[in-house]
């Protein structure tokens, strides 16, 4: 009894095991080839100042429709792409669109502060980074004050490696931002001897704002630190009124979430910077 359920179990998993691989390498192979087809968009998640309502700026955000598994997430090809090191031709490529798209809404007349492009560890500690950015900013004839990076805390814990890329990057006026602020090993340390603009508060303190004592007092903290240390804070994920209301009372100067928007084609990113205009 005990050998047959041992051995059904062992093929149990062995299946499971076998579909979890036959995905990933199917995701490896389109990855790949989605990569070199222009296959991965572009998607703009507004991001707007709490007091006067008005759009800033956007963040930049992977969209991957595979041919035949469907929308795959962020958090799954995004891991695979470290992987596999297709991140830094993947990531040059958003930078370059993100970096294009912020050209072209300029043109038209659109007052905005920033172009928002998240960066993983793997890009960030690659040689190439800074030669990338360069270029990229050449190009698309954007100014630097206008480019805000996003950092993770994986990214800033490797110090070493990191600070002299982050000091790179801001002498050559570039923005950094530490994103989901308060979600990894936080060390306070690195707050002070960072040369961080923005801290992004994460969205899984927002959510439960208002269940939760806990989380409010986290917000509070965050954005008075933030204060303190002459950085800005932005609120991700706001998702309802209540939540914005709470953030306006704390001082919270800049948020973006479902609230407004969710991320948004270019099209329809378009489309609402034009109504904006108008109104
Ligand atoms: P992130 O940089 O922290 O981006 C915020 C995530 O929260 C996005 O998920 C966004 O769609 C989602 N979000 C925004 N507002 C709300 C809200 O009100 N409620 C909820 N529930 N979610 C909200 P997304 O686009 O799935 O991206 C997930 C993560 O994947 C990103 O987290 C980022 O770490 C990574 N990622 C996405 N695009 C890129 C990219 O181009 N390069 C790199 N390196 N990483 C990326
Ligand atoms: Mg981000
Ligand atoms: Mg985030
Ligand atoms: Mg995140």
């Amino acid at each position: 009894q005990a050998k047959q359920n041992g051995g059904s179990q062992y093929c149990f998993y062995t299946e499971e095991m076998d579909q979890h691989i036959t995905r990933k390498l199917q995701l490896e192979n389109g990855l790949r080839k989605a990569v070199e087809q222009e296959g991965i968009d572009v998607y703009y998640q507004p991001q707007l100042d709490v007091f006067s309502g008005k759009i800033i700026g956007f963040e930049a955000l992977a969209r991957w429709n595979h041919p035949d598994l469907g929308f795959i997430s962020p958090d799954e090809f995004i891991p695979l792409a470290e992987e596999t090191k297709l991140i830094v031709p993947l990531g040059e490529k958003i930078l370059l669109e993100a970096c294009r798209q912020f050209r072209q809404w300029m043109d038209e007349g659109h007052d905005l502060e920033r172009i928002s492009v998240n960066l993983s560890a793997i890009q960030f500690m690659d040689p190439t980074i800074i030669s990338t950015v360069e270029s990229v900013l050449r190009q698309t004839e954007v100014a630097p004050e206008h480019l805000e990076i996003e950092l993770t805390e994986s990214i800033v814990q490797d110090s070493v490696q990191a600070l002299p890329v982050m000091h790179r990057m801001k002498k050559m006026g570039i923005q950094l931002a530490l994103d989901d602020f308060g979600t990894g090993f936080s060390s306070l340390s690195y707050l002070k001897d960072f040369p961080l603009d923005t801290l992004k508060v994460d969205r899984s303190f927002i959510q439960t704002i208002h269940e939760n004592e806990k989380d409010r007092a986290v917000v509070d903290t965050v954005i008075q630190l933030a204060d303190r240390l002459g950085l800005s804070v932005i609120a991700e994920g706001v998702e309802t009124e209540a939540q914005l209301d709470y953030l306006r009372s704390r001082g919270c100067v800049e948020y973006q979430g479902y609230f407004f928007s969710k991320p948004l084609s270019k099209t329809e990113a378009s489309a609402l910077l034009t109504r904006s205009m108008a109104m």
